[in-house]
């Protein structure tokens, strides 16, 4: 079999590659090379379906990148259910933001709580003039009132 000489886009490690088109030694490779840390979250720069579904290819077959890092790191998932991200960022994969359930009103729930929370905590902590605050995050002057103190 006719074998390539390729360098891993990702380790530069040189590895023997079946096939012309594949730039990555391994499938953790051409996983972590689409990946940026960003505040905890691993943002995916690959590509993303229109419906927001992540696809990652393991070994030719078709899957999704939250599933390869949440069964990578945290275990088989079950069938059915929802992976919710507890973070709130649509495009992040790590595998600590990625929560498994079966309730999917729950697992938005969470996720927005969640999301709400963060957003809350950066508000409070931000010491810029509530205006400025009200036109960065487009929300209602009062709102942003409520939120600093504390009565949201
Ligand atoms: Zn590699
Ligand atoms: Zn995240």
């Amino acid at each position: 079999m006719l074998k390539y000489n390729k360098k891993c886009l990702y380790c530069i490690n040189v590895f023997a590659s079946k096939a012309s088109t594949t730039n990555y030694c391994s499938t953790d490779c051409s996983f972590f090379h689409r990946i940026r840390e960003y505040n905890s979250c691993w943002n995916w720069l690959g590509n993303i379906a229109q419906s927001g579904t992540i696809n990652f290819k393991v070994e030719g077959r078709s899957t999704t990148a939250p599933r390869y890092a949440y069964e990578k790191y945290k275990g088989i998932l079950p069938k059915g259910g929802y992976v919710v991200r507890t973070c709130g960022n649509d495009i992040c994969v790590n595998p600590e933001h990625l929560l498994h359930t079966y309730n999917s009103t729950e697992g938005t729930k969470i996720q927005n709580e969640k999301a709400r929370d963060a957003l809350y905590k950066e508000i409070k902590a931000d010491l810029r003039p509530n205006k400025i605050l009200s036109k960065v995050h487009k929300l209602p002057l009062h709102m942003i009132r409520d939120i600093k103190y504390g009565r949201l």
